[in-house]
């Protein structure tokens, strides 16, 4: 799970990771024979159980700088990515984060991550935590969402990227009747682990080579009790 890719002097948040850094990372994965793929592939393979040597490869909030580095990169590789993309905030900045006011790809920009060969995924409308949330912003986040990107893409959009993790088993269920195909979060314990709530892995810039190596072991350890 990433967010920013680029030179960010003030990210007390460290959400972004240097295009040196990334580019190190993924080269990393591939010299372990691994392959990052965006999520929709991995789901896929998860469903046939082919997924062993597959990573998602995961970019929230959708920064407006994410095409000038992400792309490239990925394609040295042969590699996949999703970006999920807050819907009703596109040409804005990540205004749910004190002190980063950061530029959110706009409408035109998202098309063209989506012709780079990025999947285009959804991170709600308005960035809002869903756990306990009341069920018609639960549902605008997470249909309606999907409904906008589908109308700006004109395809069908699979994934949803939980903001701050925030989910609980409502969240999950709105998730599966908006016809998402996934769900991401972040942290999920072993029993809400499922397709609408796939856990994911922080990455960030301190990740060498041996810590993004130590990361999927415990990630490995975490999530083993069979796909969901
Ligand atoms: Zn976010």
């Amino acid at each position: 799970m990433y967010h920013r890719i680029g030179e960010v002097r003030h990210d007390p948040h460290h959400l972004a990771v240097t295009p040196r850094r990334f580019a190190g990372q993924m080269a990393a994965l591939a010299r372990l024979g691994l392959r990052g793929v965006a999520m929709s592939e991995l789901v896929r393979a998860m469903r046939r159980g082919a997924h062993r040597r597959l990573v998602g490869i995961t970019f929230d909030d959708g920064y407006a700088d994410l095409a000038d580095h992400v792309p490239a990169i990925l394609h040295r590789h042969g590699f996949g990515a999703t970006v999920f993309v807050v819907s009703g905030r596109l040409g804005g900045v990540n205004d749910w984060d004190a002190g980063t006011p950061w530029p959110l790809v706009d409408a035109a920009g998202v098309r063209r991550l989506a012709d780079a060969g990025l999947e285009i995924g959804s991170h709600g409308r308005t960035h809002r935590r869903l756990a306990g949330a009341d069920p018609a912003l639960v549902r605008a986040e997470t249909y309606d969402s999907r409904l906008d990107l589908e109308a700006l893409l004109g395809r069908p959009v699979a994934g949803f990227a939980y903001p701050y993790g925030s989910m609980d088993a409502a969240a999950r269920a709105a998730v599966r009747e908006a016809g998402y195909a996934y769900g991401c979060a972040v942290f999920a314990d072993r029993a809400a682990q499922s397709l609408s709530a796939l856990p994911r892995v922080y990455v960030g810039e301190h990740d060498g080579v041996v810590r993004l190596a130590a990361k999927r072991f415990l990630y490995r350890w975490h999530v083993q009790k069979g796909s969901p």
